[in-house]
């Protein structure tokens, strides 16, 4: 493998040129890629990358995966549905047909299915809406650190500033509270939740809805521990007020489990997903609900591209392959406590002050002092061959996002990078400056 130089080649030209200043990752990886197979990919110079950012979490079955790339040739060259509004197809039903009998029914879950737009902010859009014309209530209850896409409704609902002030208008409907571990180890901030929605005094008006992530991914992965889910959904129940589970990044077995709050044995009343869903990086959303709440009346949140029958095909496809028995998720967890292993001993070896580890899974991250070091050990690792990416409030989450179908060998040879990119980065400042506390838990 050819290190890649991490200097501006030729074919870097027209990006430079007319592609918005809005481009961000392609900044952390400066390079042109063409081609990509499970957890690699190569440049146009034909250097070699592992891939420990996997679409953000939308590669959890690697790239170009093989079992689904032939059904999804086959179906091209027979001339299948590639777009279809959002009527009914046979690449639909069969999908809906896998996702029942495979993935809801085993867990006995019953959900109806809405396709939304492909992205997920539209789901957390379609989301938010069935929550505040159900209940009659405009408030949602959403967490510090909280991120759930950038079209208005999701970005009020999101807590990066960077995303909300590009917004340009006031963002309205959202109330803020504090996550889990947000104050302290030991402090519960469900019952904080509890006593504002309880005095009717407090300012809170009573929402529609509680939307949370289970683990925060672009918050900095943020664990909510499985106590801390179950009182949510307590205090949900107790107010009258509708859980949202936004597993866009956490679900479709990022953490173990397809869902990631199956753990928590809790059962939300609404869920989001999309990113993995589609298997094969293809863009895909849906919001499940309860029936209860499927009172949408025929096209009201509506989108041309609610059909995705490409998308349909890869994520059947997926769910069988995949999720027809617990070998995929035994071996994600196997994986998930490998990786929490080496991390701690990465820790360990190199300064508990400096940094912690948190996560679940295949959902972790080294916790750092601040972004500046976290952007030193990413951008030491992809001159190194690897691609990981930052996430968090100051960007100083090192998250590792690797497809789950990684081998053993590469998600060994990928943290070794991290540890030596940690090695050179320490080497090199003499004393991390302690300029910040985060208080997480996980
Ligand atoms: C990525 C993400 C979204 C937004 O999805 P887009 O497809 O980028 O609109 C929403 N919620 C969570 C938890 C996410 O990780």
């Amino acid at each position: 493998m050819t290190p890649p130089a991490n200097q501006k080649t030729p074919n870097m030209k027209i990006f430079e040129e007319i592609e918005s200043e809005v481009q961000s990752y392609a900044r952390s990886f400066p390079r042109v890629f063409n081609r990509a197979k499970g957890e690699t990919m190569w440049d146009e110079e034909g250097n070699e990358y592992l891939d420990f950012l996997a679409g953000a979490g939308t590669l959890n079955y690697g790239h170009n995966n093989p079992v689904f790339k032939d059904i999804l040739i086959d179906y091209i060259q027979n001339d299948g549905i590639t777009h279809g509004l959002d009527m009914h197809t046979k690449a639909k039903g069969e999908f809906l047909q896998t996702f029942n009998d495979k993935i809801l029914k085993p867990r006995g879950m019953e959900y109806m299915v809405q396709f939304t737009g492909p992205t997920g902010t539209n789901a957390v859009e379609a989301a938010m809406k069935i929550a505040r014309n159900v209940t009659g209530q405009q408030n949602i209850v959403t967490f510090t650190n909280g991120f759930h896409g950038v079209s208005l409704g999701a970005l009020a609902a999101t807590g990066n500033s960077h995303h909300r002030d590009a917004a340009g208008v006031s963002l309205s409907g959202a109330h803020r509270m504090p996550y889990d571990g947000y104050l302290g180890e030991n402090i519960d901030t469900t019952e904080y939740l509890d006593k504002v929605l309880s005095d009717s005094s407090s300012g809170i008006n009573s929402p529609a809805a509680v939307i949370v992530e289970t683990v925060q991914g672009e918050g900095g992965i943020n664990v909510a521990s499985i106590e801390w889910l179950q009182s949510l959904q307590s205090v949900c129940r107790k107010h009258g007020i509708l859980l949202i589970i936004d597993d866009i990044q956490a679900g479709c077995g990022r953490t173990g489990d397809y869902f990631s709050f199956e753990e928590a044995g809790i059962e939300p009343d609404i869920i989001t997903l999309s990113k993995s869903l589609g298997g094969y990086g293809l863009p895909f959303a849906v919001v499940l609900m309860k029936p209860e709440l499927d009172q949408w009346k025929p096209g009201e949140h509506n989108g041309t591209f609610r059909g995705n029958n490409l998308a349909f095909v890869t994520a059947k496809a997926a769910i069988e392959h995949y999720w027809s028995d617990e070998k995929f998720s035994e071996e994600i967890k196997r994986k998930g406590r490998y990786v929490s292993d080496r991390l701690d001993s990465i820790v360990r070896e190199y300064g508990e002050g400096n940094f912690t580890t948190k996560g679940r899974g295949m959902f972790q991250g080294i916790n750092c002092v601040n972004g500046e070091i976290a952007g030193k050990i990413t951008s030491s690792a992809f001159k190194k061959g690897l691609m990981i990416e930052t996430s968090g409030a100051d960007d100083h989450v090192v998250k590792f996002l690797c497809p789950l179908i990684i081998s053993d060998e590469n998600l060994k040879k990928g943290i070794d990078i991290v540890e030596s990119a940690i090695q050179e980065v320490c080497a090199k400042v003499d004393q991390i400056p302690e300029e910040k506390t985060y208080f997480d838990a996980g």
